[in-house]
């Protein structure tokens, strides 16, 4: 590894590709040191699930100028967020409104085992599918939720993305009702 000790700024080295503004081998160490925080303590989860979603909306917005549907979005998101051939991914259900996705091989970018800790250890991975999905449609009604994952003893994780359903909330409802 060389050390680049000129180096104070973020943007002065162009040596490596870059994810909203952050180096991809940063990047890549923060996603390991997230899941290995969450195995630790699940209080980690929702802080560095925050963490990801804001790193997922900078890649949405160096990536494009336009809001894109859904269907694009999907398409663009694991390469977007550096994860192209770092592991297998797939889609096991994908249509306009929702879609579960697949992913494996994150043990062996790890190079550790993931304990099973029983609870869903990649919040930083849901934020940034969150962030990044919501970023670049538009929406902010999409929701990404990790359905399965090793660290619930499960062979691989899924996320399970969809769109948050309006609540029907009664706060305001007497400004609704009209006199007729
Ligand atoms: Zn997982």
């Amino acid at each position: 590894m060389s050390r680049r000790q000129d180096c104070h700024s973020v943007s002065c080295c162009s040596s490596g590709p870059w994810l909203g503004g952050i180096a991809a081998s940063d990047f890549a160490a923060l996603d390991r040191l997230a899941e290995k925080l969450i195995c630790l303590d699940s209080g980690f989860t929702a802080p560095l699930r925050e963490i990801g979603r804001v790193v997922g909306e900078r890649i949405a917005r160096e990536q494009n100028e336009k809001p894109v549907d859904l269907e694009a979005a999907l398409s663009a998101l694991i390469p977007a967020c550096g994860l192209e051939g770092a592991v297998e991914s797939h889609f096991l259900q994908r249509n306009a409104e929702e879609a579960l996705l697949q992913i494996t091989g994150c043990g062996a970018v790890l190079g550790w085992q993931v304990p099973t800790v029983h609870r869903a250890v990649c919040g930083f991975d849901a934020g940034l599918f969150e962030g990044f999905l919501c970023g670049v449609t538009g929406e902010r009604a999409l929701s990404v939720e990790e359905t399965a994952c090793l660290g619930l003893g499960h062979a691989s994780c899924e996320f399970r993305i969809h769109r948050r359903h309006r609540e029907i909330a009664p706060v305001e409802d007497h400004s609704m009702i009209r006199q007729s």
